[in-house]
């Protein structure tokens, strides 16, 4: 067997920038008015006209995007899977896998001209796209129809060599794999049915092939972390060399069981809200600092202790209660044609909390069999639900768990009705996606 030690990145492909620092001086008016640059308006998602939302946070002041400019639209191909991953949702599944048909694609593309904010364009959902024969046709068609970058997310046991020229040659920008452990044995107990040196030769191959073909193609590695494999990132730098990622994007467990909430890595974090910049204790500002063994403890200390936490002026704290989907401008559409605001509720599924099953509807907004999506996407309905997303004032549950409203996600003691998110994991910055 060879080992990641054999398996350099000989190739390198065109990475991202890896800095987003960007200084621009902007005027302020006669009458008070701001003018931002179009670059800026455009990323913004900011048509004339629209509103956004400024936040004033710890002492800093930011410009949301505009909640209402689709910027990142997921597609699902499919919800077929050839795998049985231990970390899977689709275990306590009943819904029959279904695929995606040529003519809704073809509606997609038709319209997606009806947004021009929108950066790119994410096949994934509960399912393996590339279990969907029409794979390749489905990113050039996508491809056509938009300047959007197309990505996709994989387990990366069905590209072999044919499979990675038509996705390149459809023009796919950004493949994300799924790996769940740096090593053969913790991948292939996690992954069942795949073989990490199978995935790995193959996301080796796709990158040889844009480099030799000079095609502006990236690779990220999504990774779920559980209490079972967390070791398995002290080896991760190697993967990632081996694999050439420009990223590595971890979440914890969905947790569909009991086991499985067991296994998450994060049960302080949530419910006491750990590294978030609450008032209830002072201020700690931290210089830059060397990790060694001198200071390891100390700064674990501070990390595990206080809550207002900073690295210099900047909160050392994930967003709690905050919706990347919703404030980021996504949008779900599933292979049915159902349009959904994010992936917690593209279909019904279970999930548990202080060990309570909870069964979480779907919530689906519009469907595209019978509407445009600009339609759908610019309803009273979807707006109105994005703007009480942003707005977040659902009933703490993350941290409370204190009743049989927690079962569901039908309603909540603050009043609030169908569908309430204060459960929500993805909010709590807990569970994140490519
Ligand atoms: S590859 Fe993805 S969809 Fe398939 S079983 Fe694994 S986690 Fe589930
Ligand atoms: S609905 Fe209210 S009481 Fe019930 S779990 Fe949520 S926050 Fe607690
Ligand atoms: S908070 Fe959760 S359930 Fe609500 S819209 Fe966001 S991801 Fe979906």
């Amino acid at each position: 067997m060879k080992n990641l030690k054999d398996l350099k990145v000989e190739n390198k492909i065109p990475a991202e920038p890896q800095n987003n620092l960007y200084k621009v001086e902007v005027k302020v008016d006669k009458a008070g008015r701001l003018s931002l640059p179009p670059e800026i308006l455009a990323q913004l998602g900011a048509a004339p006209g629209a509103s956004l939302h400024l936040v004033k946070e710890f002492g800093q002041v930011r410009l949301e995007p505009n909640l209402h400019a689709l910027r990142r639209l997921y597609l699902e191909p499919t919800t077929a899977c050839n795998l049985s991953c231990q970390t899977c949702i689709r275990h306590t599944w009943s819904e029959a896998p279904g695929f995606i048909s040529r003519e809704l694609v073809k509606k997609v593309s038709s319209e997606l001209k009806d947004f021009p904010f929108l950066q790119s364009i994410m096949l994934a959902g509960f399912g393996e796209p590339l279990v969907h024969r029409d794979i390749a046709w489905i990113v050039e068609r996508l491809k056509t129809a938009s300047s959007a970058s197309i990505e996709l997310t994989t387990n990366g046991t069905l590209l072999d060599e044919t499979m990675a020229g038509s996705l390149l040659e459809a023009g796919l920008d950004r493949l994300w794999v799924s790996f769940d452990g740096s090593s053969e044995t913790s991948f292939n107990d996690i992954r069942r049915g795949a073989s990490f040196n199978l995935v790995l030769r193959n996301v080796q191959r796709v990158r040889d092939l844009a480099v030799a073909q000079n095609k502006p193609f990236s690779l990220g590695i999504s990774f779920v972390i559980m209490r079972e494999n967390i070791n398995e990132l002290k080896n991760i730098e190697k993967l990632i060399e081996a694999t050439g990622a420009d990223s590595l994007l971890l979440t914890n467990v969905l947790p569909y069981t009991e086991d499985m909430e067991r296994q998450m890595v994060c049960p302080l974090a949530l419910t006491g809200e750990t590294f978030t910049g609450s008032s209830g204790k002072p201020k700690i500002s931290l210089p830059r600092l060397d990790i060694n063994y001198l200071t390891q403890e100390p700064i674990f200390h501070l990390l595990r202790g206080y809550e207002s936490l900073f690295l210099i002026d900047r909160p050392i704290s994930a967003p709690s209660r905050y919706c990347r989907f919703i404030n980021e401008g996504m949008s779900f559409i599933r292979w049915d044609g159902q349009v959904a605001p994010c992936l917690a509720l593209l279909h019904n599924h279970t999930t548990y909390l202080y060990g309570l099953e909870r069964k979480i509807r779907a919530y689906l907004p519009g469907d595209l069999n019978l509407q445009s999506l600009s339609v759908i996407w610019s309803s009273q309905e979807y707006d109105d639900f994005r703007e009480k997303v942003f707005l977040f004032d659902y009933s703490p549950c993350h941290i409370c768990g204190g009743c049989s409203y927690l079962e569901k996600n039908e309603e909540d003691c603050a009043g609030n009705t169908f569908p309430v998110c204060g459960g929500c994991l993805w909010a709590q910055s807990v569970i994140q996606c490519p």
